[in-house]
């Protein structure tokens, strides 16, 4: 792996390290690579809209070319070949360098996709190690089973790698999807083409440089920075990518599934949207209830699949609910992501800001209040003023539609069975917020919520061990935790005759 070329560094702020653009090529095979087309794509600063850097466009032949080096890594070795202990032992160097270069990551991470430097440096950087180590530890804990057979048979079950896995990842946690990615399905021996989000294609080159500074062979991981409807899409319907996993939208899921039924019925695992419901009841503590509730829909300027995006509150609290989560939302700090006490960054890029503003035009034209924001922040750069709806109805598309924005929709409820059945009333399943200090509210909720995460009195918890993942039209499988790990393995059944056994 070689450096190919650096531009200058384009950030100075206290709080953040210098940092520079280094690896803007594909990694194919161990190396860095131009694009087989000649192309680039920008990648952009969206605290500006201006170039960050030009990166290597792949597309299908980049793609092919991707998969027959893990082809190659898997069918040759040594990757899947080798003891468990040596992978796990990679993984932790990996590991150990991504937290040696935590903050350069944190300050790229922060300069391509707009997020706090501090939420990056602080907290998803390190997940990101929390995580690798986790899966580490699995690396050597993987393995079969010996089951019972009817007649004189000796029978093992193994639990073999499936092969290269192609892995499709978006723009809103580059690095932090990454690791959620790779970690898992290294960890089983498998082999991996990634495409990273056109938006955010930074962060997966130098953690794919880290991971070749760790020793892990050539081949076993390979970058292909490109757009969906090329790149992931030649991913998705490759005849020699065996399992793919993709988080995005629901409506990109439903196409790359389509794509890999179509193709060779590859496994597909799906991370999709959501419309999260954040209940509030009668007895809970109404600043408290604010905070979460305010955490829960503007972490990461509202661009989370999991948000809390459907604020229900009980009418007995709701008008104390309504002026506080106002004045809270008014304190929030919007400005350069670079800026220390920084709570709002940029959104991603003009498409998703002019989508963001659409969809605040569309509450106002349904009739739900506006409560404070609305409008752009600052005069350039793709900054949105924190806004609430208060008075939000069921069927409005702000109470429906995934707006992936610093978008908060209050709605009022009466009783438990109400807020439950209105809660489920959504084509999404992916997580929900109970704020309650009644066991049995909550006892009841977690189980009536159709939902794949249930936070009680708590929000985006994110631990390693954790499975994520959603009901319904947010996904198929789950990440993290050891359930992660079966979407990585095959199952071979072993049988052979069992001669003169000692006790039969
Ligand atoms: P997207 O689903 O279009 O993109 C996600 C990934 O899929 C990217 O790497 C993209 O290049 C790739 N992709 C796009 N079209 C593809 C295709 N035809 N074949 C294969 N791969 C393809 O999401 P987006 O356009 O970046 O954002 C749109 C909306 O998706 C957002 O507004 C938000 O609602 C949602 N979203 C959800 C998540 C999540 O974590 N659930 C993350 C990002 C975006």
């Amino acid at each position: 792996v070689t450096q190919r070329f650096s531009t200058a560094a384009a950030i100075e702020d206290p709080i953040a390290p210098p940092v520079q653009v280094n690896y803007t090529q594909l990694l194919i095979a161990g190396k860095f690579v131009d694009s087989a087309s000649g192309k680039t794509f920008p990648t952009l600063d969206p605290r500006t809209g201006e170039v960050i850097a030009h990166v290597q466009e792949g597309d299908a032949e980049d793609v092919n070319r991707a998969v027959c080096a893990a082809r190659k890594a898997f069918d040759e070795g040594p990757w899947p070949k080798m003891t468990a202990y040596e992978r796990s032992r990679i993984l932790l160097k990996f590991a150990d360098l991504l937290d040696k270069h935590n903050d350069e990551l944190a300050a790229l991470e922060t300069w391509d996709n707009g997020k706090p430097y501090e939420q990056a440096a602080n907290i998803e950087i390190p997940m990101c190690s929390r995580l690798i180590r986790y899966y580490a530890g699995w690396a050597d804990k993987i393995h079969g089973l010996i089951v019972p057979a009817d007649g004189p048979h000796h029978v093992q079950v193994l639990h073999e790698p499936i092969g290269v896995a192609g892995q499709i990842i978006p723009w809103n946690f580059p690095l932090l999807m990454f690791a959620w990615k790779v970690g898992p399905a290294l960890a089983t021996g498998n082999t991996i083409v990634l495409k990273s989000a056109e938006q955010t294609p930074l962060t997966a080159l130098y953690a794919a440089k880290l991971l070749h500074e760790a020793e892990l062979p050539d081949g076993v991981v390979n970058v292909v920075s490109g757009y969906g409807p090329t790149a992931g899409a030649a991913l998705a319907s490759h005849m020699d990518v065996d399992k793919l996993a993709f988080t995005g939208s629901t409506e990109t899921g439903m196409i790359v599934q389509e794509l890999a039924a179509r193709s060779n019925l590859k496994p597909v695992t799906l991370e999709l949207g959501g419309k999260s419901p954040f209940i509030i009841m009668d007895d809970a503590d109404v600043d408290q209830a604010v905070e979460l509730a305010h955490f829960a829909l503007f972490f990461n300027q509202g661009q989370c699949c999991c948000a809390g995006s459907r604020t229900f509150v009980h009418e007995s609290v709701y008008d104390e609910f309504v002026e506080k989560a106002k004045a809270r939302a008014l304190k929030r700090v919007v400005g350069d992501p670079f800026k220390k006490g920084v709570e709002q960054g940029p959104q991603i890029d003009d498409e998703q800001f002019n989508k963001v503003l659409r969809y605040i035009r569309s509450g106002v034209d349904c009739g739900a209040t506006l409560v404070t924001g609305g409008e752009r922040a600052g005069s350039k750069g793709f900054y949105i003023q924190p806004t609430i709806f208060s008075d939000v109805k069921d069927n409005m598309a702000i109470a429906q539609d995934e707006i992936f924005g610093p978008v908060q929709s209050i709605l009022k409820f009466k009783d438990l069975n109400e807020v439950i059945q209105r809660a489920n009333a959504s084509k999404y399943g992916l997580a929900a917020g109970v704020f309650t200090n009644n066991i049995d509210t909550a006892n009841t909720l977690m189980r009536a919520l159709r939902v794949g995460t249930v936070w009680i009195n708590c929000f985006d918890i994110f631990d390693a061990a954790i499975p994520f993942g959603g009901y319904k039209m947010s996904g198929v499988g789950r990440e993290k935790g050891i359930d992660c790990l079966k979407n990585y393995l095959q199952v071979k059944a072993v049988v052979s005759p069992l001669k003169n056994a000692a006790w039969l």
